[in-house]
């Protein structure tokens, strides 16, 4: 499973820092998303080959009271969730009341977490740790996260060695597409993977993998194999009453990092909230395919519908290649319609295209618009090919490429989507320079 790393520390310390250093590094280059400038809290980070997740707690102050306790319970929690916990504080500040309670919280839980003492650049690194060393953590990082120093010594030894099987054994364990249903607490999800199951002509099949996080759950429908990855639980209770799981995030981000298609659910009744929003930024970061299904369209006024489509369109505005599902998973409308999106998002994530066929697109957006000149030369753009799928990947090759600007990437990315025909996933580009 993919691992996560979470971060925890009092705030300015550096763990935003830190997590944009860790999440920089991916194989290949991703279009902005210019409506997603809202700070993330969960990060996909690659360090040579071997992917993992990073959340940014943030919720911990070390005296958190009100409003602020209910983000410390979920802080918490991923803490407890995550396959690695570093605990920042900062060198310079040296080590203050803040720091000591967090790591009484630390110590309570009993997980185990690793000292990092950031911001040790201009000053003895040895001098800067001394401080915190009372507070007694086994393995302790020095590192400099604003300059990157110090932290792919530490990523090589926190994360295990690569395993290149990880994929093909996931993919054989759990035929077909596999379909990840996503969302905050409440929103239906269980209730929607019990109607996609409970559909007429659906073949549920006995599932082996009921160990794991997540239930996987193998199934045939008209003929064709999926696996829905169900983060809700459901087929693990053994009656509706039962009480229903906790929600928990990591559980969400390894079901989305497993998925060829992400079904988000949206509860129609509170609308579009900052957490989903962290979803769709972490799906697009995955370079998984999206779908969303605004639920419980059910018995809602007019007004309301209005509304909740009006906030829908102008707040996913960036996702418009995303198809959006007005749903009732309690009546079951709308639901079957929704495999046919996920068919067309599996063919656009799975899809081969040949390079002369790219090439010929890529020309063709050229010569309507030019890409601009820099220092009195044109920039060049001269073919293109196809460099992977889920995400696709198109490499393209010219020169002064670094030069290109967000604006025209973006141009390019909206032609090929629109004259390849690709929905629900985002396309990756990655620029190559002769020169
Ligand atoms: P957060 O609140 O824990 O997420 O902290 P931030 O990442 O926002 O960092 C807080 C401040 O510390 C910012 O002004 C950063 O530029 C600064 N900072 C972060 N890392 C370093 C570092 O390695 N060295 C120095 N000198 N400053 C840093
Ligand atoms: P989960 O926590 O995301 O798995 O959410 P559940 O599937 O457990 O649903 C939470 C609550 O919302 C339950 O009371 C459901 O009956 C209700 N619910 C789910 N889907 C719908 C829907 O389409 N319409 C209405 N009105 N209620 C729904």
């Amino acid at each position: 499973m993919t691992p996560v790393i979470a971060l925890v520390g009092r705030p300015n310390v550096g763990k935003s820092t830190l997590f944009n250093q860790m999440t920089r590094s991916r194989d290949a280059l991703v279009a902005d998303f210019p409506g997603l400038t809202r700070d993330r809290k969960y990060g996909e980070g690659n360090y040579e080959g071997q992917r993992f997740i990073v959340i940014d707690t943030g919720g911990l102050t070390g005296d958190e009271e009100g409003i602020d306790l209910e983000m410390a319970r979920q802080s918490l929690q991923a803490v407890e969730e995550a396959t690695v916990v570093l605990f920042l504080v900062d060198g310079r500040a040296g080590l203050t009341a803040g720091d000591e309670m967090i790591a009484d919280h630390l110590r309570k839980i009993g997980k185990k977490a690793h000292l990092v003492v950031n911001k040790t650049d201009g000053q003895d690194p040895d001098v800067a740790a001394a401080d915190f060393y009372r507070l007694g953590f086994e393995s302790t990082y020095l590192i400099a996260a604003a300059h990157n120093r110090g932290v792919r010594s530490m990523l090589e030894e926190l994360l295990p060695p690569t395993d290149e099987d990880v994929e093909s054994d996931t993919a054989s364990r759990y035929p077909g597409i596999r379909i990840g249903i996503v969302g905050r607490p409440n929103v239906g999800k269980s209730t929607l993977v019990n109607r996609m199951l409970g559909e007429e002509r659906v073949v549920v099949y006995d599932m082996p993998g009921t160990t794991r996080d997540s239930v996987y759950i193998p199934y045939e429908r008209q003929g064709k194999e999926y696996t829905l990855i169900d983060t809700a639980g459901v087929r693990r209770r053994k009656n509706v009453r039962e009480v229903v799981e906790k929600f928990s995030i990591i559980k969400t981000l390894q079901a989305i990092e497993d998925a060829h298609v992400v079904i988000l659910v949206i509860d129609a009744r509170e609308g579009l909230v900052d957490q989903d929003l962290h979803l769709i930024g972490f799906v697009l970061d995955a370079g998984r395919s999206l779908i969303i299904a605004v639920n419980k369209w059910d018995g809602m006024d007019p007004e309301d519908r209005d509304r909740v489509k009006e906030q829908v369109q102008r707040r996913l505005d960036f996702l418009d290649y995303a198809d959006k599902h007005y749903i009732s998973a309690l009546h079951g409308s709308g639901v079957g319609v929704m495999y046919e999106s996920v068919s067309k998002c599996y063919e656009s994530a799975m899809a081969k295209w040949q390079t002369n066929r790219l090439t010929a697109i890529l020309q063709d957006a050229i010569s309507q618009h030019q890409p601009p000149m820099v220092h009195g030369r044109r920039i060049k753009l001269r073919y293109a090919h196809q460099g992977g799928s889920n995400p696709p990947i198109i490499v393209v090759h010219g020169n002064q490429t670094d030069s290109l600007p967000g604006a025209y990437k973006r141009y390019l990315e909206n032609t090929f989507r629109r004259v390849l025909k690709v929905t629900g996933t985002p396309i990756r580009f990655e620029f190559k320079s002769g020169d």
